[in-house]
């Protein structure tokens, strides 16, 4: 399988390029040159396999000989040993045909663990073969650091510095990255906000010459290829719980970055009967309006009870919009080119094309709260923000109640408790127990100061073969 630039310009690579790749080096984003596709009849016998085993079926054509089948199947075994669920991906039943996919039973209570669990086991395995070690640098503004420190934990080759704005996450997600402990963990608190924090990591990743040329960074931000292929195999999951190829299904997706809804529209074209994809967005919701009036334009950040998906622009948009302009890599740079300096719109037809594969919905603060109060009045089950504003934009946009609507699970809620109380209930909901003495764990940071030569001089001294 090789892999190629959204942008048109850069090499195309094989896989385990691909994994230790960033952004390609036009700037764009790799995607598979061509994707496996599955009959209705393969998809049927895979019926009754258990998740590893399913993982396995969707995933090795990406990965092909990078990795020999046994050791692939063993890697797969193991990353999802680790989840608190039997099922891995249970499915919670809301109404008549109505579900949640509870995504949230890895080892840091988001979906984002399906992904950075197999990522940091993949990372290992190529370094492995390679004699080589790298140094993986990410900011955070909550879930993406503690599941990739989760996912690298135990990584031999790698080590990982994580920054999020010292004081302005939660405690929980704060408390979730500074008690692993690890020689090659390394968090990073910086005196700043969140964009500090990603710019630094941007131009770090711009120029890597504080490394001396040692090592090279790796990004585990949805940019990486593997953690969108990680995420295709659920939406099989679910469907052939549900009756599925003989039954197509739809899904709702609580989207930030477009990662977790493109596995989704991927799962799709790959044979998986989907005939609904709800993209569900907070006021941070460039891709609803988008999807309503075709103008593709930057807002300023709103700070929501739902964190993880406040962003101004996605980047994982970029790929969808490489297939709506049939693959043409030069339209897709000029095209993100204007939209660095203002709003832009895409050819109508194309346009039209975008609004039969999703269907969008915005949900405010509010109605999250309302939609917690809701579920919970009706099924004594709770909901984290994120997950609400999913099953919120499913109800909006329903377009068939015989085909089964599931909404991704995307976080527990005991992840996002004051979005919780706003809601009204007076229930607080408990952390599952391979957590429950997280306040007790010892913490370790490293507050610097709002200053990129203080934090590369600090990476540059700190990873491991230095
Ligand atoms: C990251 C995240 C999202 C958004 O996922 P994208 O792939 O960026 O769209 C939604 N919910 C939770 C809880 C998350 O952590």
């Amino acid at each position: 399988m090789r892999y190629i630039s959204t942008r048109g310009e850069a090499p195309a690579l094989g896989f385990e390029d691909v994994l230790l790749t960033g952004l390609a080096t036009d700037g764009g984003l790799y995607v598979p040159e061509s994707l496996p596709h599955f009959s209705l009849e393969e998809i049927r016998s895979w019926r009754g396999l258990c998740y590893s085993e399913l993982a396995f079926n969707i995933m090795h054509p990406f990965v092909d000989d990078a990795i020999p089948a046994g050791d692939f199947r063993k890697m797969l075994d193991e990353t999802y040993a680790v989840f608190a669920h039997k099922a891995v991906a249970p499915l919670v039943q809301l109404d008549t045909n109505e579900w949640v996919m509870e995504l949230f039973r890895g080892p840091t209570l988001a979906f984002k663990d399906f992904a950075l669990q197999l990522l940091g086991r993949l990372l290992d395995y190529v370094l492995e073969k390679r004699q080589q070690h790298v140094v993986i640098m990410g900011a955070t503004s909550g879930d993406t650091g503690s599941a990739a420190i989760e996912g690298c934990r135990r990584c031999e080759h790698v080590d990982i510095f994580i920054l999020h704005p010292y004081q302005r996450v939660s405690e929980v997600q704060r408390r979730q990255m500074t008690t692993v402990q690890g020689d090659n963990i390394h968090n990073i608190a910086v005196r700043g906000n969140f964009d500090d924090c990603q710019r630094m990591v941007k131009e770090s990743f711009g120029n890597q010459s504080f490394l001396g040329g040692k090592t090279q960074l790796v990004a585990v931000n949805s940019i990486n290829w593997a953690r969108i292929m990680a995420q295709i195999v659920y939406y099989f999951h679910a469907s052939l719980a549900l009756g599925g190829p003989d039954r197509s299904m739809a899904f709702s997706v609580p989207t930030g970055n477009f990662g977790d809804i493109f596995a989704g529209y991927l799962a799709k074209k790959m044979g998986l009967p989907i005939s609904q994809l709800v993209i569900a967005t907070n006021r941070n919701d460039i891709l609803h309006r988008f999807m309503s009036g075709n103008k593709y334009e930057q807002h300023q950040l709103e700070h929501t009870l739902s964190p993880s998906m406040d962003i101004m622009v996605s980047s994982n948009f970029e790929r969808l919009l490489f297939d709506l302009h049939g693959r043409d890599g030069l339209a897709v740079k000029t095209l993100l080119e204007n939209a660095a300096k203002g709003p832009v719109s895409i050819e109508d037809y194309r346009w039209r094309h975008a609004r039969k594969l999703f269907d969008s919905d915005a949900v405010d603060d509010k109605t999250t709260c309302d939609t917690i109060h809701e579920i919970y009045q009706q099924n004594e089950y709770l909901l984290d923000p994120h997950t609400a504003i999913g099953v919120r934009a499913a109800r909006n946009c329903r377009r068939d109640n015989t085909v089964p609507m599931i909404a991704l699970g995307t976080a527990h809620p005991a992840k996002f408790p004051d979005a919780v109380s706003e809601s009204g209930l007076g229930v607080q909901p408990p952390l599952p127990t391979h957590m429950a003495d997280l306040f007790e764990r010892e913490e370790r940071y490293t507050v610097l100061d709002n200053n990129i030569a203080a934090v590369q001089e600090f990476i540059a001294k700190n990873w491991k073969n230095t």
